[in-house]
């Protein structure tokens, strides 16, 4: 039985089991939600994003079904669950990596992940906002599997494959500054 603590609620195989109050009220940050296909699995962000991602592994290419995910990284407490159930997928990432994906056990969406090279942070899917206006990918990952038809918007920062670790750590830092 996995038991995880996500924000405040603790979930047994992603039903909640107690429901303490964890919405704050830091009301001046903009906020954004970000919803399944369905409409059932919600979560709320805060404020704007550390950094987005294009990311066009064949991981990413699978989980979304089309040919590259996109990534808006929050600080981990910024992202709120605020409806619906989730069940999850941890899979490997090349290296060594591990990336836990939180969908909803309904239609399927992944609106979440985490992943242990950055452990404070959440990356929530970017099409989930449907929202036309949000900010455009800095960066993109996977270029080696990129779709020859792809193109990321001009002076977004390419990488063929993963970032190792350190190299996540820095490029987050100067998106930090940007
Ligand atoms: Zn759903
Ligand atoms: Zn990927």
């Amino acid at each position: 039985m996995t038991k995880q603590l996500l924000s405040g609620y603790e979930f047994t195989q992603g039903r909640r089991t107690r429901t303490p109050e964890i919405l704050c009220t830091r009301s001046k940050l903009m906020t954004r939600t970000a919803e399944c296909a369905c409409g059932a699995f919600k979560v709320r962000v805060e404020g704007e994003p550390v950094a987005v991602g294009a990311c066009s592994c064949t991981q990413c290419q699978k989980r979304t079904g089309s040919v590259f995910g996109v990534a808006a990284l929050f600080p981990k407490d910024s992202v709120q669950r605020v409806a619906g159930s989730f069940n999850t997928f941890v899979r490997s990432g090349d290296l060594g990596t591990k990336w836990s994906n939180y969908f909803c056990p309904t239609c399927g969406s992944t609106i979440f992940w985490e992943g242990t090279f950055i452990p404070d942070l959440r990356g929530v899917a970017v099409g989930c906002f449907a929202d036309p206006s949000f900010p455009p990918p800095q960066t993109a990952l996977f270029n080696e599997n990129r779709h020859s038809w792809v193109n990321f918007p001009t002076g977004a920062m390419s990488h063929e494959t993963e970032p190792t670790q350190t190299e996540l750590v820095a490029l987050l830092d100067q998106l930090r500054r940007s």
